[in-house]
């Protein structure tokens, strides 16, 4: 049903954006790779996607916060693939601190690389989507698009403004075959969790295991990771035409965390 489609995913060198790319590419959809790393780590990637699937895999480095460097990944996946139909939003970023210290270059960052990017994609696939009469736009949000926790207002604020921005989109969609939607994971244990769990362990003087369960997952009732194959899965879904009613909405995906 997708195959043959052409997909951008933003953030996807590596956790739940590698995750989502995966999932498209096993449906059998094109997919640009996006994301910063080590060249020669993110190579591997991509030829390993491209040779396992029926799908034709490639990279752009753009860097989220530029929005001429997001132009050019846009235009280079539009050539490359004749049409882009799916557009992915999850590059993120995440900075903890008290909002009276909060550093406010990390606060533009964040605002710039989760918020502003998901916008830039979006004017820019919009127009052709809605021509055609088909279009997928995914934005990866987070629980915390739904609820808050302290000391992260910067990604706080981010991630319910991409909540509102899918709303707005999916009615401009609406009458086009365009849809919309965020998904809102609960904690997936991604590079960007992993590295949080040694120090936490240290510091609390508990094993690792007792940081995962009673630390990172207090606020998952499951008390288990949400997985990138789970997202994957719900992404393909969101594409299919049986989610073709699914339009603006916010998608928990974390357990239970926002039920309570
Ligand atoms: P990750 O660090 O593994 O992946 C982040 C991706 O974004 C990487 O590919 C990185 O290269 C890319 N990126 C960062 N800055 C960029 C920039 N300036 N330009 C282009 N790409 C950039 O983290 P993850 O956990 O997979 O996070 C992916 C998304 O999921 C983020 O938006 C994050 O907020 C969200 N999220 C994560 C969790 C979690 O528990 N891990 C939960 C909810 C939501």
């Amino acid at each position: 049903m997708l195959k043959g489609k052409s997909a951008v995913v933003t953030g996807s060198t590596s956790g739940i954006g590698l995750g989502m790319a995966e999932a498209l590419a096993g449906a059998g959809v094109n997919v640009m790779l996006n994301g910063l790393g080590d060249p020669d780590e993110i190579e591997k990637t991509r030829a390993e996607l491209d040779g396992k699937y029926d799908a034709k895999v490639l990279f752009h480095g753009a860097d989220m916060t530029k929005p001429d460097q997001i132009e050019d990944m846009i235009e280079t996946a539009r050539r490359e693939f004749g049409q882009i139909d799916i557009m992915v939003n999850n590059a993120g970023i995440q900075h903890v601190a008290p909002v009276e210290e909060f550093p406010v270059e990390k606060w533009d960052a964040i605002v710039a690389i989760i918020l502003s990017s998901a916008f830039h994609c979006s004017r820019l696939v919009f127009g052709e989507m809605k021509q055609r009469g088909w279009g997928r736009i995914i934005n990866l949000a987070s629980a915390h698009g739904l609820v808050a926790s302290p000391y992260k207002s910067a990604y706080v604020s981010a991630k319910h403004g991409m909540l509102g921005l899918t709303k707005t989109l999916a009615l401009e969609g609406a009458e086009h075959g365009v849809t919309v939607n965020a998904i809102c994971p609960g904690y997936v244990l991604t590079p960007l969790v992993e590295a949080q769990i040694p120090d936490t362990a240290k510091a609390r003087g508990i094993s690792e295991e007792e940081v995962k369960r009673n630390v990172i997952l207090e606020a998952q009732p499951t008390k288990e990771f949400v997985t990138t194959e789970q997202i994957g899965a719900m992404t393909v879904f969101l594409c299919r035409d049986e989610a073709a009613q699914i339009n603006g909405a916010s998608l928990p995906m974390d357990g239970g965390w926002t039920a309570k």
